[in-house]
């Protein structure tokens, strides 16, 4: 389809070609070709690094010559999701766009909304002749989705501009003003084992919500890891076990659904009884957080295995049971922000250690530190090989933010109302530029988009008319 009768014409020009160029994440040359050959067409000096980031340099335009120059910032990946039977090589194939009244989405796959709209919408204001705007640095970064890397890649002395308008949001009346840094640590506890007589058990945890460690820990949501240690903890002292594995959750940075133990026991009929006990108790007192819990227990047929040695099956319920989880502290500057929290994402037990995964965040960096620091410590009083690795940094709200007054006074004349102004418990880029130059002055915002990272994701083509022209008003006013 042709996007360019749809308003603003030029963004969606963009948006349209920029499409039809595959552009998952790891595979951004082509795109990056692309934003070079579109700043050789109109003769801008432009710049790609070994991680096919791209910044394009334009001038000031009447006025506005001698302004300090202003940061675009968008990124150039997408996630590429796609319905099972739809024929679709990401690798090579274009997007297919389509209308559906006040959105545009892709047919059977991910829209690339988030963030091609950014990138639309920076290449249509340096091609443009009318509009007024100071010194523009336009920065087209890569890799965002998986980890930010383009962006810790950047060589950030290519950069003048201290005022940045990132444009990687997802909600028109939300004006970003801080996000959170982060990092992962892994536990290592190396496990000993030996043969053990008795009934072998498996035990289940499931039907819990799950969700974002960052944007989700702080609604209640049960993480099955920790809740599985305290069923087993509790019925230690009927029926004493050994266990032979413990398993919950794939990925640190997503709250873990489920959980699974493997045991085996002297006094199956005790442990079955008491788990049963227990787990009527429990269930009564999470009814209204997680309804759908289900516990689930098994006679296995035969052995599953070697049994840990007691020591180590006791450290391991000890690290589940003591480490910290979940929501450590709340912000007061911000109202109803996360500030520190972290996440037992991942429990793997394999034939000689159990690895527990945490995501740590926090939107200051001195709290951050510290409570890396705090895990490292519990985890080596606890004797295991700890591994610290994926930190990056926050983004720290400022409070004297010129970008954020032009900002909310533009957004007032487009809306007749004030955006509401947040601080997200998850990363963004800006923390990356934030960190790495000083005296910067960010601000996140965007377009509505929905369901984004899945195929149902949509835009909507009204708010990109309302947010480009809240854009053009910032940077009419920078002068
Ligand atoms: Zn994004």
């Amino acid at each position: 389809m042709k996007l360019t009768e749809i308003q603003p014409r030029e963004v969606f020009r963009y948006f349209e070609e920029i499409s039809g160029i595959p552009r998952g994440s790891g595979n951004q040359e082509k795109i990056s070709d692309y934003c070079l050959e579109f700043a050789r067409e109109h003769g801008f000096k432009a710049e790609r690094d070994s991680a096919f980031n791209v910044i394009i340099y334009k001038d000031g335009t009447p006025g506005y010559e001698a302004a300090e120059p202003v940061i675009l910032q968008g990124h150039l990946d997408m996630v590429c999701q796609k319905e099972e039977d739809h024929p679709i090589d990401f690798e090579k194939d274009g997007l297919d766009l389509c209308r559906d009244g006040d959105y545009i989405k892709a047919r059977g796959t991910t829209l690339g909304g988030d963030n091609g709209i950014a990138v639309a919408m920076m290449l249509a204001i340096l091609a443009s002749n009318t509009i007024s705007h100071p010194p523009i640095e336009a920065v087209f970064t890569t890799d965002e989705e998986v980890g930010m890397l383009g962006a810790m890649a950047l060589d950030m002395s290519k950069l003048k501009g201290r005022k940045m308008i990132n444009m990687d949001s997802e909600e028109e009346d939300i004006l970003t003003v801080s996000c959170a840094g982060g990092s992962e640590i892994s536990m290592e506890i190396p496990l000993k084992r030996e043969e053990k007589s008795g009934v072998y058990i498996r035990i289940s945890v499931k039907g819990f919500k799950g969700g974002h460690s960052g944007v989700e820990i702080h609604k209640g949501r049960i993480n099955a890891n920790g809740l599985l240690a305290r069923i087993l903890q509790n019925a230690k002292s009927v029926a004493p076990f050994s266990l032979v594995s413990i398993d919950g959750g794939d990925k640190a940075n997503a709250i873990p659904r489920s959980g699974t133990a493997i045991l085996v026991t002297e006094d199956a009929a005790a442990f079955l009884q008491e788990v049963d006990r227990y787990g009527t108790i429990v269930k009564e007192e999470l009814s209204a957080r997680e309804p759908d819990f289900v516990l689930e227990t098994e006679i296995l047929p035969e052995p599953a295995g070697k049994a840990m040695v007691p020591e180590f099956s006791e450290r391991l319920l000890y690290l589940l049971l003591c480490a910290p989880n979940g929501v450590q502290e709340m912000s007061v500057e911000i109202p109803n922000l996360v500030e520190t929290s972290l996440n037992l994402g991942v429990l793997k037990t394999e034939a000689e250690q159990t690895t527990l995964c945490f995501a740590l965040r926090s939107n200051k960096q001195s709290a951050l530190t510290a409570l890396e620091q705090r895990l490292l410590t519990f985890a080596s009083c606890a004797e295991c090989k700890t591994k610290l690795y994926g930190q990056y940094p926050p983004w720290e709200f400022k409070s004297d933010s010129a970008l954020q007054t032009l900002y909310k006074e533009a957004y007032q004349k487009q809306f007749g109302k004030e955006p509401k102004v947040e601080a997200i418990h998850a990363g963004l880029e800006c923390g990356v530029f934030a960190a790495a130059l000083s005296g910067m002055d960010c601000i996140s915002i965007g377009p509505n988009l929905y369901d984004v990272h899945t195929t149902e994701e949509r835009m909507s083509i009204s708010s990109v008319e309302r947010i480009y022209g809240v854009v053009l008003d910032v940077l009419k006013s920078c002068q």
